[in-house]
């Protein structure tokens, strides 16, 4: 389909269009009304309904310029069943002028019951000449930017909707089996819907023309990140497979065995690693699910066939954490594990990487230091992400750079959604571990008024006596990291003066790493039983004798956070329980936020309802697929998620011309303006 640029145009209001992203005539027959007008029916006066929009027909009786309260145009209009005052604050000479006494208008406005009777004020009106017929169709109102008036871009779809091709993009069978209306029928109907059509039912977008268009958009999402899949694919990756040596061995001496989740997960990726193209997939797993252990025999995988792989997470806690986990599993087998963070001494770091550099050393650890420190990989054969949602952008594409061909594998304990993870996230393979290991018990959520935080100061007494341990997580402050630092400080003093008998532990972002390593020593080891911190270990800290969980003003948590705070515990077999203080006046999205986590303590129907709260945005923020996002369809609709993605894939299969046409319909455009 030959690219069609907007004609009849004018270069400003080109460049208006533009920024509302509509580049070719595509992109206006898309271009949808956010509601409708009725034009197609003449209202009586008497019978105007005040506080809604009606159109009328009246003789104009009088015009004056009133000045009292402030300047204004007053002009009184009379049919046969009434009158009605028009009020204008802004108005042209040529408006008095047109709005002569008896001067025969036709008008559109909200009726408000005024001083003077029923008025409009600012109606849109015409002069009328001759009986000139009403519309047949109702009136589009289209999202605009400021200096683009209604009336251009009506004008300007009207034409697309003549020249641009509307030519059905998708195969007849396929069309016919999901029952949907055809594509120029659908838009037409949006666009100009037939005087029959109930203006409030198509706003509320439940008429099947918008299930139609709804269905374009997840399927040209489909296509396009389907098609970026398979690109990959005919690159080349190195053959990472391995005669079990090594994986078999560590499976061998771990202290517990795979849950059958965590089996399966690990098939899916060895697979993955034995094919010639670089494998993309997303480990997701609740929290404490097992996803460290899937990532070590990844990562012995590479070593089996003589590559390096390297583990990345976004705080130095958790690198540190992973990194002496993984040298504890894997030391007896023989095999060293390197350690880089931005913290280490210069000559250090330098050593490290020159052994990295030299191949060396086969298994790297660390935060981000590790794609900012210029560390070339000898031969780089897979690249682990953890805790992948905290990373930014620019940080993965780095480590992407670094081996040129490597495996990657990125790790969540937030999950996305199933639709989301179809959509959205469709270039990725996902692997999920839905299985917690055996023996956890359920951690017990309390949402407690912070008026009783004494109470709860005695229960964290009463715990540590018994011989566990517990968080406390300081309150978030958004946007200033001094004052959180502050109250990190002084939550810390306060419960120290409550709780004499405890050893407790401070720990927050702005400790040295050797001092914060410290703290985290001291909490494994038990000898410190009470931690105050701030969400420095929100993710991926490992203490399964702490059983108590503390949070201060979770109200002004994110549900993702919390369901991450509560994962740090119920991670042995005591019971466990987190206490959410939460602080009086609740706002209504902090209600239900705490409701949802009270109610709920499966990850994924947290971020479902997450989503459901929050919209995608949110979700995908950090995420540059050079798609939009969504405008039209909605994620919730599973079932035609569904269908667009089994449509993308037989279509891919079998219609190419239709990809090809169907791309360039939604497409076309975008790919413009990302070039410009
Ligand atoms: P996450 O998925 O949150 O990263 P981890 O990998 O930190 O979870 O695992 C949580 C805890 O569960 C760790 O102490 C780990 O050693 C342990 N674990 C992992 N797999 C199993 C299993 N199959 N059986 C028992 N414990 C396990
Ligand atoms: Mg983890």
């Amino acid at each position: 389909m030959a690219k069609q640029t907007l004609q009849g145009a004018t270069p400003l209001v080109a460049d208006k269009l533009k920024a509302l992203g509509l580049v070719t005539q595509a992109d206006l027959v898309l271009h949808l009304p956010l509601r409708f007008e009725d034009e197609t029916r003449i209202t009586p006066i008497a019978a105007a309904v005040p506080g809604e929009s009606a159109q009328f027909e009246a003789t104009v009786v009088s015009t004056e310029i009133h000045f009292r309260p402030r300047r204004q145009l007053v002009c009184r209009v009379a049919d046969a069943s009434g009158e009605l005052v028009l009020r204008f604050l802004n108005f042209y000479p040529s408006q008095q002028k047109a709005l002569q006494p008896g001067a025969r208008l036709r008008l559109f406005g909200e009726v408000r019951g005024g001083f003077w009777g029923s008025e409009i004020i600012h109606p849109r009106f015409r002069v009328l000449h001759d009986d000139e017929p009403l519309p047949t169709a109702l009136t589009p109102v289209y999202p605009t930017t400021a200096g683009l008036p209604q009336a251009t871009l009506r004008k300007l779809i009207a034409r697309a909707l003549i020249d641009a091709d509307l030519g059905e993009t998708l195969p007849d069978e396929l069309l016919s089996r999901l029952g949907l209306p055809d594509f120029a029928t659908s838009v037409r109907a949006l666009h100009a819907p037939p005087s029959g059509l109930d203006a409030e039912a198509l706003a509320r977008r439940q008429k099947p023309y918008w299930r139609r268009i709804a269905f374009d958009e997840l399927l040209a999402q489909q296509l396009s990140l389907r098609q970026a899949y398979a690109a990959r694919r005919a690159k080349g990756a190195p053959v990472l497979a391995g005669d079990g040596a090594l994986t078999e061995k560590l499976l061998s001496r771990l202290p517990f065995r795979l849950t059958a989740a965590q089996e399966r997960v690990w098939h899916e990726i060895a697979a993955d690693l034995a094919q010639p193209w670089p494998m993309q997939r997303l480990l997701q797993g609740d929290v404490g699910s097992g996803k460290t252990v899937v990532a070590a025999l990844a990562m012995l995988r590479a070593v089996e066939a003589g590559h390096q792989a390297a583990l990345m997470a976004p705080t130095e806690i958790l690198a540190e954490q992973h990194w002496r986990k993984l040298s504890a599993w894997l030391a007896p087998l023989g095999i060293e594990v390197a350690w880089l963070s931005g913290s280490q001494r210069k000559k250090e770091k330098q050593a490290i990487s020159e052994k990295v550099g030299a191949g060396e050393t086969a298994l790297i650890v660390g935060t981000h230091a590790l794609i900012e420190e210029a560390v070339a990989f000898a031969r780089l054969g897979l690249a682990i992400v953890d805790e992948q949602h905290r990373f930014g952008v620019r940080q993965r594409l780095a480590l992407k750079q670094k081996g040129v061909q490597a495996h990657q594998l990125a790790m969540s304990a937030t999950p996305i959604p199933r639709t989301l993870a179809m959509s959205y996230y469709a270039d990725l393979d996902v692997s999920v571990i839905d299985e917690l290991p055996p023996g956890r018990t359920p951690v017990v959520t309390k949402l407690v008024s912070a008026a009783r935080r004494h109470e709860i100061v005695a229960k964290v007494r009463e715990l540590c006596r018994a011989g566990r341990q517990a968080y406390w997580v300081c309150p978030l402050i958004e946007d200033s990291e001094a004052l959180q630092l502050k109250t990190a400080q002084e939550t810390f003093e306060h419960l120290s003066a409550e709780l004499p008998e405890l050893n407790i532990g401070l720990v927050h972002g702005r400790l040295k790493p050797d001092e914060k390593a410290a703290v985290m020593e001291g909490f494994v080891r038990n000898e410190i039983q009470l931690l105050v911190a701030t969400t420095v270990i929100e993710v991926g800290v490992d203490v399964p004798n702490a059983s108590l969980m503390v949070i201060e003003h979770a109200e002004r948590f994110g549900l993702a956070q919390l369901h991450q705070l509560r994962g740090r515990v119920g991670r042995g077999a005591a019971e466990s329980a987190c206490i959410l203080l939460f602080e009086q006046p609740l706002s209504e999205t902090a209600r239900q936020r705490l409701r949802i986590i009270y109610e709920n303590t499966d990850g994924f129907e947290i971020a479902r309802q997450d989503l459901h709260l929050r919209g995608p945005g949110e979700f995908v923020g950090a995420r540059q697929s050079g798609l939009p996002l969504l405008r039209f369809a909605d994620l919730e609709d599973t079932a035609l998620v569904e269908a667009a993605r089994a449509a993308a894939e037989e279509m891919l299969a079998r219609h190419p011309a239709h990809v090809e046409r169907h791309l360039a319909r939604w497409l076309a455009g975008r790919a413009e303006l990302l070039k410009a």
